[in-house]
This record gives C-alpha cells, sequence and structure tokens, in this order.
C-alpha cells in the first residue's frame, strides 16, 4: 500500500511523526511538496523565506535521493494536487505535520474531512512544538496570556517525545516532479549570496548548528543570550521554523549535557523554546493577532503614519541610531538580528517613530529568514505594549543607554555601520551629541536622528495618555 507523506514545514528526515507513522503503519511512502503560498492569506512567505525554503526543499530531495526516494514537487491548490496524487499512485493514506496559522489550520482541516469522505485515511501530527497549543490550558480551561504561568504548566507535564532516527532507506517510485527552479522560490537577482555566508539550510545543517551551539555558547548561555556583539546564541530559528529540527531533539541533546555547571544555561534555553510554544499557544487561540492587537485598549491608540521616506530609513538602517541602525543592516545582509536588537529596532520604530506594529512586522515578515507568524506576530505585540504578557507601552527603551549596556564595545555597532569605526568608541552610541568629530570623520552618517530621542519619547508617552483618557 502507498502513502503520500505531505511535507510542509517540517523538511527533515529524522524525528518526523508524519513519515514514522506512515512507515509503522507499513505503507511505501511518496513523499510530496506543494508549493501553495497563495493559500496563506496575507501572510505568503516572504522573500528571505523563499530563499532558505528553496535551499532547504533541495537538501531535502538530497536527503530522500540518498536513501532511494526523492521529493516529488508540486504547484496549486493542494487539495487538487493531493487528491491527483492519490489518483496516480493508487495512496491509500496521506500523512502531515500539523501547521498553526490562521490561514492554513481551516484549510487542513477541511482537507482532512474531504479525504476522509473519500476514504482516504488523512493523518496529521505534532511535528514541531514541544507541547500543542490546546494541551496547556488555565484551570478554568482557558489560553493564558501570561508566560510565567503558562511556562510554569508545561513544566509540570514535562515530557519529550521520544527521538527517532532517519529511516535508512525508502522506496523507490516513479512518480514525475516539477523542477525545484520552476517554483521561483530563489532570488533571480541573487541579493541572497552573503546569507549563505552564515547558513546552511537543511537538516544537516540544522543538526550543526546545535552541535556548534552545544561545544559553543551554550556555556554562558544565559549570561550572554543579551549581548549581540558575539555568538552567545543557538541561532537554531530558521531551522527551527522550517522545521529541519524538531525543538524536543534540542531539548533531549541539551539534557544530556546537564551539570552543576550547565544548569542554568539549560534551564534558559528551555525557556525560550517555551517561548516558542507560547507564541503558537497565542496564535492558535488568538488567530486575529497578526494584524489586530491582543489588546483592544489600543484599537483607539493614536499611531502616527511614517511618511515612506521615514519608514525606508528604518528598514535600510538610515535613522542616525546606531544600533538601530546596525540592527536593521544587520538583517538586511544575513536575513538575520539579534533578539535583543530586534527589540530595541521595534521599540524605536512603535514608541519614537510612533510607527503602528504592523509596519514593522511586515518588513521583518519579508527580511528574515525565520520570520515565522507565531514569533514574530507575539514579539512585534510584544514590544509595541499591545500584546500578551507585554511591555508597558509607557516603557520607552533608550538605544543608547540599550547599546552602552548590551554592546559597550560598539563592537556591534562598528561591525554594521563601519563608517562610525573612526569615531571614538563613546562617541559611537549618539554620534550627534559630537557634531564636529561626526562631520570630520564620518560624513556618510545622518548628522541627527531620524527622531530626536526625548522628543520622540515625550510624544509616544503623551499620545498614550491621550488613549488611555480616551
Ligand atoms: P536562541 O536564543 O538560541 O533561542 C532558541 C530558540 O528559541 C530560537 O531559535 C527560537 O525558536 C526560540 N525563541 C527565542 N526567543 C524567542 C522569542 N522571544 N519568541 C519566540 N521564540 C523565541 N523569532 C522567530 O523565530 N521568528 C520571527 O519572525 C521573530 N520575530 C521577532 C520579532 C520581534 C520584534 C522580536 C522582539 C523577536 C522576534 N523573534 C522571532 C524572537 C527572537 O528574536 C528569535 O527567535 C531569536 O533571535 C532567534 O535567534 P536564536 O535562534 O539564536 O535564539
Amino acid at each position: 500500500s502507498v502513502a503520500l507523506v505531505w511535507f510542509r514545514r517540517d523538511l527533515r528526515l529524522q524525528d518526523n511523526p508524519a513519515l514514522q507513522a506512515a512507515l509503522e503503519a507499513g505503507h511505501d511512502v511518496v513523499p510530496v511538496y506543494i508549493h501553495a503560498s497563495h493559500e496563506e492569506g496575507e501572510w505568503a512567505p516572504g522573500a528571505a523565506s523563499n530563499a532558505w525554503r528553496h535551499r532547504s526543499l533541495a537538501a531535502l530531495d538530497a536527503d530522500l535521493r540518498a536513501r532511494g526516494s526523492s521529493l516529488v514537487l508540486r504547484a496549486g491548490d493542494s487539495l487538487p494536487a493531493l487528491q491527483a496524487l492519490i489518483e496516480q499512485t493508487g495512496a491509500e493514506a496521506v500523512y502531515w505535520n500539523r501547521k498553526y496559522e490562521p490561514a492554513t489550520q481551516p484549510r487542513d482541516a477541511a482537507i482532512k474531512r474531504t479525504l476522509r469522505e473519500q476514504g482516504i485515511d488523512a493523518q496529521s501530527c505534532n511535528g514541531s512544538l514541544l507541547f500543542e497549543p490546546w494541551d496547556i490550558a488555565t484551570q478554568q480551561g482557558q489560553p493564558y496570556k501570561v508566560f510565567t504561568p503558562y511556562w510554569r504548566n508545561v513544566l509540570s507535564h514535562w515530557r519529550l517525545p521520544a527521538l527517532q532516527a532517519a529511516p535508512e532507506t525508502l522506496p523507490a517510485h516513479t512518480v514525475d516532479s516539477l523542477a525545484l527552479d520552476t517554483l521561483q522560490l530563489a532570488p533571480t537577482l541573487h541579493w541572497d549570496t552573503g546569507f549563505w555566508e552564515h547558513w546552511q539550510p537543511g537538516e544537516t545543517g540544522a543538526l550543526e548548528a546545535l552541535s556548534v551551539f552545544e561545544d559553543g555558547a551554550l556555556r554562558g548561555y544565559r549570561e550572554q543570550r543579551d549581548l549581540p556583539d558575539r555568538v552567545g546564541t543557538s541561532r537554531l530559528s530558521p531551522h527551527l521554523h522550517f522545521g529541519e529540527i524538531a525543538p524536543w531533539r534540542i531539548a533531549h541533546a541539551l539534557e544530556g549535557l546537564r551539570s552543576a555547571g550547565t544548569d542554568a544555561d539549560i534551564d534558559g534555553y528551555l525557556r525560550q523554546l517555551g517561548w516558542r510554544d507560547f507564541a503558537h499557544h497565542l496564535l492558535h487561540h488568538f488567530p486575529k493577532t497578526p494584524t489586530d492587537n491582543l489588546n483592544p485598549r489600543f484599537d483607539r491608540f493614536p499611531w502616527a503614519s511614517p511618511s515612506a521616506a521615514q519608514l525606508y530609513d528604518w528598514q535600510r538602517g538610515n535613522t542616525g541610531v546606531p544600533i538601530v541602525d546596525a540592527g536593521l543592516r544587520e538583517l538586511w545582509h544575513t536575513g538575520y538580528m539579534h533578539n535583543r536588537v530586534r527589540m530595541i529596532v521595534a521599540s524605536y520604530l512603535c514608541k519614537h517613530l510612533r510607527a503602528h506594529w504592523l509596519h514593522g512586522a511586515r518588513w521583518f515578515w519579508d527580511t528574515l529568514v525565520d520570520a515565522d507568524l507565531a514569533n514574530n506576530t507575539m514579539g512585534w505585540q510584544w514590544v509595541a505594549g499591545t500584546g500578551a504578557d507585554a511591555a508597558p507601552y509607557f516603557r520607552v527603551f533608550n538605544p543608547v543607554t540599550q547599546a552602552e549596556k548590551f554592546d559597550p564595545q560598539a563592537r556591534y555597532i562598528s561591525r554594521w555601520v563601519p563608517e562610525l569605526a573612526a569615531l571614538p568608541v563613546k562617541a559611537r552610541f549618539a554620534p550627534w551629541q559630537h557634531p564636529h568629530l561626526l562631520a570630520e570623520r564620518a560624513p556618510g552618517y545622518p548628522r541627527t536622528p531620524l527622531v530626536d530621542l526625548a522628543a520622540g519619547r515625550d510624544a509616544a508617552l503623551a499620545a498614550y495618555r491621550q488613549s488611555a483618557a480616551g
């Protein structure tokens, strides 16, 4: 008997519950990927995400070929594509791992219903979370909106799925496939060339990133994860987003390294994986939040309308605030930005420029290789103060003191804004305070910030008071 295994964002062969279930049921597996971005509503994957996906699909196909099989690519509406493949292969079953986005969850439920009505054994599994969004609830059976009690609840149920090796061989099949290039995921202008100095998409790249983390940044993670001038974190986020590694494989690997010296770092890291699960919990229970404030109190907040030129300066890292510019340039050149700096650039946009957080969320969506609707939505709403467990709106990050604290030698700033390297370190945090030095040594850099920090902060707080009173 034949089963289709429908790969989506689980682009790996080990620890893949859908693949495992199909094999355990004794089926001959035909691996399938359907390019159907139009089914993702207004959150079709962005350009950086597609560039990654292209390489990750190529890696998956190579891994399948090494085992005697190959990836069958299709494009178009998912259900008819699956039905045509069922017809062609005589498949009796379709297996996939779940996704949690508001556009694809109902689509998948409808596909499951239709296939079952047609006598096909359609099965979905959990392939990407430690805990499903509906596994964790308050005593009243409600979703959590605050992380700490959510996490306490998770820890009281803590149990990791067992690890599963990748199958050694898979049956050959003769199903035709589209050529990967016809999906047009890879950029034709090759703006992504610089990305691949930093990343290796695919399951092998994910496992390598994990082992680099185990041997390196794990020790000291808790202290160093906030410092953008070094590799202090795992950089596993795009691999996790595309399902090139299961979060429980990471957790198992770290649990195996527990000792008095690593306990705090491992707990700190598992907590971040918990934030990832929490973001999916929120997206599942509050599916409108990719565009709507989770906290409706902000529906009457007087956001300013930034001009196209202001937004462009923010996007390209030309705001005149060095730490903000460094982050946005890191993003542009590598498809990634350090978490601390994501918070700083987001705060500058939502507070100092008082732009609606969606302006930033959409930019990140297009430019991050780890763009993830759950994590990105929660991150932006958190910084904007409109979300779950949010930093209160009136707590405005000062980008200068943030940089002095987390990038004290201005190494991160100097790396991404090299024109400031000619200034003394102390002048690199707020160069507008040193107009003569700036004019002399970094003539290409903006003379003044896009928005003056004190004025921007005061205007944001006044707007907040006004909306609170209204
Ligand atoms: P590590 O510190 O090594 O963390 C390990 C893993 O835990 C990460 O790979 C990630 O999967 C998860 N994680 C860590 N921090 C968070 C967090 N705050 N929220 C949810 N999960 C987390 N992360 C994305 O994966 N995609 C996004 O689109 C995204 N957008 C963001 C937007 C804003 C405004 C902010 C403030 C944060 C956003 N994050 C997003 C969260 C975080 O910045 C990244 O997950 C992290 O920087 C990835 O680097 P890392 O893998 O080295 O992290």
